[in-house]
């Protein structure tokens, strides 16, 4: 089976799974700092290594990219084209251990935000909603998809 990406753009297209810092994470983490939001980052200890960590709150932020992680209904979240069988094993991968991981930090007592890829463009919907972070209640309510 013959794929449409040569092998350094497959490579760096899988690198991009583990990328920190992209740019919606950046955009997150400046909205969090100008509204006085105190964060840690990727910290290794917490299932599925957060991106941001907001020990105050107990809240733990993952910027998900809406293609790795498949955005439920986003237009970014598409089916790959050839060796469709081999990603969408690998997609689910992630979806399923993402899921696994929200589980486990609720259980610990964290309260789980998902901020997706998509979501980060409307820079004014993202500052009002982490702007409302201090004021929600905890737990597995907070966990959107
Ligand atoms: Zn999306």
């Amino acid at each position: 089976m013959t794929d449409i990406v040569d092998q350094a753009t497959r490579s760096r297209m899988m690198s991009r799974i583990r990328n920190r810092d992209t740019a919606p994470e950046m955009a997150v983490r400046r909205e969090l700092y100008r509204l006085g939001i105190r964060y840690r980052l990727h910290n290794s200890q917490l299932p599925g290594r957060p991106d941001i960590v907001i020990g105050q709150q107990r809240t733990v932020i993952f910027v998900h990219g809406c293609y790795w992680h498949r955005h439920p209904g986003c237009r970014m979240a598409y089916t790959p084209k050839s060796n469709v069988e081999f990603w969408l094993t690998k997609l689910e991968g992630n979806v399923a251990r993402d899921t696994r991981n929200q589980a486990m930090l609720v259980e610990q007592g964290w309260r789980v935000i998902v901020i997706w890829e998509c979501e980060v463009g409307n820079r004014t919907a993202l500052r009002e909603r982490l702007a409302k972070l201090p004021e929600m209640r905890s737990g597995a309510d907070g966990i959107t998809s």
